[in-house]
């Protein structure tokens, strides 16, 4: 065992060297490492091809200018970014991300999680992941058509439904789908599925919009499975009030449960009546066509309290869904949920628990799925809106939840085979070793490229 963290800590200490300034991106892989590395030290063949050496070395980086004009006629120039991770088992898969807190290592993290995600999935799909820091906030449709347009403008060029097919991830829902494709297209002269999360009348799949956060319920319901536990009459708290915090919410009321929380990065609104239908409807007009402040709830349904700049983890619950973002929860927060007496911790978001939160999850063992497996709905989903556009057919929604939900079962099923310990699973080390284990073959198989 104490090879194991020496190599762990040599192989870390090279990383940090080669990659300074990059916290998010050291945090994703160490969490890796530290899962893989005895596979790695007892596979002489994983050891000699140098595996992991190659996997946190992006195959490519394309950094481009995106400059674009307001509407009063100023010129604004942001940085755009697509992030070649790991093509193995597939092409290029993963979102953009547009928000003023983008740079490379905060991409690299994203798309190093992409890899194992996808592998996850079942689905051939490797991993990518891009952006920009750019914000949409407070943007009218047409500026965010030119820096669409300005940034695809660059991208059009190194992407394709073979080669790496991009969709949406924080700040590009589906209003920066359509003025993406709509460049795509110009520029390429072709209609074809080189983007997902596209809407319906052009090639989009029905459920993807849901699927993350539906996806994320269903692995919750999963888990809880395993402990004879489910999720009618439980208490959530869903943090973020984006497309994954409304749809979690929305299964989670579908499936019997009670939602308290929301938020934004404002601050956090509970709601200790519960977010029903009506109200969550409301939330979805709010936050996705009159693009307003998640604090607004509060004006419209008395009851409800606005805690400005708290994040929702000190409010009592059974059920907890990060929907948000990256180290969203603290070790503190983390102590306090599992006192409040929280059982299950899904993750929507990629990364929202720091490392030490993650340790208090898995010393107390409650039941904890990481990211990398719990939100994996949305990637898979794409993964089939890929093969429907590869058929120029769409599947019925039915198919498509269906298919969803026996994607999210196999993916619990795998984390179970590689994380269970003695009466205990460890999702964190079984969705790491099933997701390395599936690239990593493909590697050895291919050579040294
Ligand atoms: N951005 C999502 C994720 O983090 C979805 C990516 C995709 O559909 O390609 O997995």
């Amino acid at each position: 065992m104490s090879k194991v963290i020496d190599s762990v800590s040599a192989f870390m200490e090279r990383l940090v060297a080669k990659n300074p300034s990059q916290p998010e991106f050291i945090q994703a892989v160490h969490e890796v490492a530290e899962s893989v590395m005895p596979i790695i030290e007892s596979t002489p063949a994983y050891r000699k091809a140098r595996l992991l050496e190659r996997l946190v070395e992006p195959e490519r980086i394309i950094i481009f200018r995106v400059p674009w004009v307001d509407d009063r006629g100023e010129v604004h120039v942001n940085r755009g970014f697509r992030i070649e991770m790991n093509s193995a088992i597939g092409p290029y898969k993963g979102g953009l991300r547009f928000h003023p807190t983008v740079n490379l290592g905060l991409l690299k993290f994203l798309a190093f999680e992409q890899v194992f995600k996808n592998a996850l999935t079942t689905i051939m799909m490797g991993g990518g992941k891009g952006g920009s820091d750019f914000d949409p906030k407070g943007k009218t449709d047409n500026e965010v058509m030119r820096f669409c347009q300005s940034f695809m403008s660059e991208l059009f060029r190194h992407i394709g439904p073979d080669t790496d097919v991009p969709a949406g991830d924080i700040g590009v829902g589906g209003r920066e789908i359509g003025f993406l494709f709509g460049q795509y297209k110009k520029l390429a002269n072709r209609f074809c599925g080189v983007l997902t999360g596209k809407g319906l009348e052009y090639g989009g799949s029905l459920i993807r919009p849901e699927a993350t956060g539906y996806g994320s319920v269903y692995f919750a319901q999963e888990m809880l499975a395993t402990r004879g536990e489910s999720i009618k009459g439980k208490v959530a708290a869903v943090s973020g009030s984006g497309n994954v915090a409304q749809f979690t919410t929305e299964k989670v009321l579908e499936l019997g449960g009670k939602v308290v929380t929301l938020s934004d990065s404002n601050g956090t609104i509970v709601d200790l009546d519960g977010i029903n239908e009506e109200k969550l409807a409301w939330v979805m007009d709010l936050k996705n066509v009159r693009r307003g402040r998640i604090g607004e709830y509060c004006d419209k349904f008395k009851g409800s309290e606005f805690r400005a700049n708290k994040r929702p983890w000190d409010v009592k619950c059974d059920l907890a869904f990060p929907s948000a973002t990256q180290n969203e929860i603290s070790a503190e927060d983390a102590r306090t949920l599992v006192g409040n007496g929280c059982i299950c911790v899904s993750e929507g978001a990629n990364m929202p628990t720091e490392p030490e939160g993650v340790d208090v999850f898995l010393g107390t063992k409650i039941l904890y799925g990481p990211g990398k497996a719990a939100n994996a709905g949305g990637v898979a989903v794409s993964g089939l809106e890929m093969a429907q556009n590869s058929q120029f057919y769409h599947w019925r929604r039915e198919e498509v939840d269906a298919r969803l939900q026996g994607i999210m079962r196999s993916i619990h099923e795998n984390c179970v085979k590689y994380g269970a310990e003695d009466g205990f699973v460890n999702y964190v080390r079984g969705a790491n070793i099933a997701g390395f284990v599936k690239v990593a073959e493909a590697m050895l198989a291919q050579g040294v490229v």
